[in-house]
């Protein structure tokens, strides 16, 4: 049913509470766990002190995608994949997804920057709403 498995991160600790369910899945179906982060270009100005700001961006995006491999091996299953690109972050997810077959989508329900009082952080609304692939959303605890 499920081949691979792609869990988008922002790096909050809603997504590491969807890691969760991605890696039991992946584990269960025998499935490929990807790893992606956009930085999110959309956020920048286009300066001159962009590049330098960009670059520290792509620098914790690896630190989040590197934290994720490792809670992820621990569990016992390497990722077939980690990510880092630059873009927008709901365009560039709905490519990956298309341009490497993804089959299911597991992500935070929200993210770093939202408000809690939202049903859903603004990139998985338009995940739901866009992907091919099912989406199963994770919420951070229950409350
Ligand atoms: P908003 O960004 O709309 O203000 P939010 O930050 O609470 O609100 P989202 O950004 O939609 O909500 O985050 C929900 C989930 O989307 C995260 O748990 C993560 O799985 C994914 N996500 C968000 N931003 C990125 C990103 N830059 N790269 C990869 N995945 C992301
Ligand atoms: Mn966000």
């Amino acid at each position: 049913m499920y081949t691979r498995i792609l869990l988008p991160t922002d790096g909050s600790e809603t997504t590491d509470r969807a890691l969760e369910h991605a890696l039991d899945l992946a584990g269960r179906y025998d499935a490929e766990l990807h790893v992606l982060y956009v930085v999110d270009a959309t956020v920048f100005a286009n300066d001159v002190e962009t590049g330098t700001i960009v670059e520290e961006f792509e620098t914790m995006g690896n630190r989040i995608v590197d934290k994720t491999s490792q809670q992820a091996a621990d569990a016992g299953i390497e990722p077939a994949q980690t990510t880092v690109v630059r873009g927008t972050p709901h365009e560039r997810i709905l490519e990956y997804i298309d341009e490497n077959d993804v089959d299911l989508v597991v992500m935070g329900t929200h993210g770093r920057t939202g408000l809690d009082r939202y049903l859903l952080g603004s990139v998985t609304e338009k995940i739901v709403r866009l992907s091919d692939a099912p989406v199963l959303t994770v919420r951070e605890s229950s409350r």
